[in-house]
């Protein structure tokens, strides 16, 4: 029993810590409360939770450039380009979907309060027009500057104008009149009124782009992204920068693998460091359960019925005889948070149970574990309309669309790995700007909703190696022979 138990804690280390680090922050920011820290002295506790967000964003740059630039680069070089399209093409359709199903949930349930107090225009945080937020959005895609792109973006200044009022006849209408009274009112009281019949001042709003601290990730996605299709193009004379990009990612990864395990530490503080800041925690708590409900139900809903319903359309199969084929992938989706150590098992799955051609399977689903991620792209999303409700951010649907755009490229630059949705949260955050700390609001349920849209994130992958099988399986020759698995990166 002893060497069981051992061999668990070994497998799960990481996943104990993170739960024992969300306990201990919980009890700590709950013990502390009641210690009535001063500003600065919680300012200072926060400090190791400042450094994992240090970390968090540190890796943005690296993580987007090398896996969108070494997964895109792959394409041409490996599979007819016919498949090349369609599955990416697939792949962003269904991404999107999956953050529509989340948009409307999020605003169904309403998980982070019930009324909205003020809009950002009214907390005088933000005021822009959908027009002009749209108009960021496309800008930020087409950054003028790379380098500039990398620490800033564009974001509209908005100035009022107070215009004076032009009367009608300037020097013959009065400006005032003024009533001269008194009113007597228990003992004695004397009022003076003025009627103002000055017209309101007119304020008019001036627009003019700008920019502001924070990286451009949607314009260095876009860069990136047509940067790997390009080099996939190019074939030999790509091949140094695309080996390059695969080893830059490479490194990233393992700079995560050992950076997580400075994870759970650096959650004990920003979790109590939160509790610590909260006025009222107990709502915020009741709101956090409500965010993991609306996480889960949507990914329900695009799991277990829209990807399904999908391929039933195309292949007119019995998708229920499809998961069942790769249940196994599904269960260690779950147990490891990670698609990419997920994808040998993705394989024998599909190649031995559901029988797909392999050639497709080997394309399909090394490009889907890069960039094809349902359940983070809906995740992104919820979350980040969470933390507008939460924060009381009324979002104008200019900021909608900009959120759907940045939760799909969000999920195109997260790595398969665990909690890669939580770095690439930043991205969606500050394309609209929202506070960036308040992810730490969503840290303490995110290794648990992490299995969840890991396991959709593996079906996705899966359900589209069967529907491109279908649709292309006049190009290929039926090949379903029993030959080794390809060496797979976990
Ligand atoms: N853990 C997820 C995966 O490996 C990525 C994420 O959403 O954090 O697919």
């Amino acid at each position: 029993i002893l060497a069981r138990g051992r061999d668990v804690c070994k497998r799960n280390g990481l996943l104990i810590l993170s739960v024992l680090s969300v306990t201990v922050g919980c009890l700590l920011g709950f013990f502390l409360r009641t210690r009535r820290l001063s500003p600065q002295e919680i300012s200072y506790f926060q400090f190791p939770g400042e450094l994992l967000m240090r970390m968090l964003k540190m890796l943005i740059l690296p993580l987007v450039v090398s896996s969108l630039m070494s997964g895109l680069a792959s394409l041409d070089a490996k599979t007819s380009s016919r498949l090349g399209i369609l599955t990416v093409a697939y792949y962003l359709w269904t991404t999107f979907v999956a953050v529509i199903v989340g948009i409307i949930m999020v605003s169904i349930i309403h998980p982070g309060g019930a009324a909205q107090k003020e809009t950002m225009e009214q907390s005088g945080k933000a005021i822009m027009s959908s027009a002009d937020a749209l108009l960021d959005l496309i800008r930020n895609m087409f950054p003028a500057n790379l380098v500039e792109a990398t620490f800033k973006q564009y974001r509209t200044k908005t100035t009022p104008i107070i215009k004076s009022p032009k009367m009608a006849s300037e020097e013959a209408a009065p400006r005032q009149i003024l009533i001269y009274g008194v009113q007597e009112e228990n003992g004695s009281r004397v009022q003076n009124f003025a009627l103002d019949l000055t017209p309101p001042p007119e304020i008019v709003y001036k627009s003019e782009p700008d920019t502001i601290d924070g990286m451009n990730v949607l314009g260095i996605v876009i860069f990136s992204a047509t940067m790997g299709i390009m080099l996939g193009r190019m074939g030999d004379s790509g091949t140094p920068l695309v080996s390059f990009c695969q080893c830059l990612n490479e490194s990233v990864m393992k700079i995560v693998a050992v950076a997580v395990w400075y994870f759970p530490f650096g959650i004990v503080f920003l979790i109590a460091g939160k509790i610590l800041e909260m006025d009222d925690p107990t709502a915020v708590r009741k709101k956090l359960g409500f965010y993991a409900v609306t996480v889960v139900c949507g990914l329900v809903v695009h799991g277990l019925f829209i990807l399904p319903l999908l391929y039933f359309f195309i292949t007119k199969k019995n998708p229920i005889v499809f998961i069942r084929g790769v249940l196994q992938a599904l269960l260690i989706a779950l147990a490891t948070s990670s698609s990419s150590a997920t994808l040998p098992i993705t394989f024998k799955c599909l190649l031995e149970n559901n029988h797909i051609d392999r050639r497709i399977a080997r394309f399909v689903l090394p490009v889907g574990a890069t960039i094809n991620m349902d359940g983070t792209a809906l995740y992104e999303a919820v979350a980040a309309i969470f933390i507008a409700q939460v924060n009381n951010y009324e979002l104008d649907f200019g900021q909608i669309i900009t959120i759907s755009i940045t939760a799909t490229a969000a999920s195109i630059g997260a790595a398969g790995i665990p909690q890669a949705g939580l770095v690439t949260m930043v991205i969606v955050l500050t394309s609209v700007g929202l506070p960036t700390d308040d992810i730490t609001l969503i840290i303490a349920v995110d290794w648990a909703l992490d299995r969840f849209r890991t396991m959709i994130n593996v079906l996705g992958d899966a359900l589209a190696a069967g529907i491109m099988a279908h649709i292309c399986r006049k190009d290929f020759a039926q090949d379903t022979g029993t030959e080794k698995l390809p060496p797979c990166e976990t």
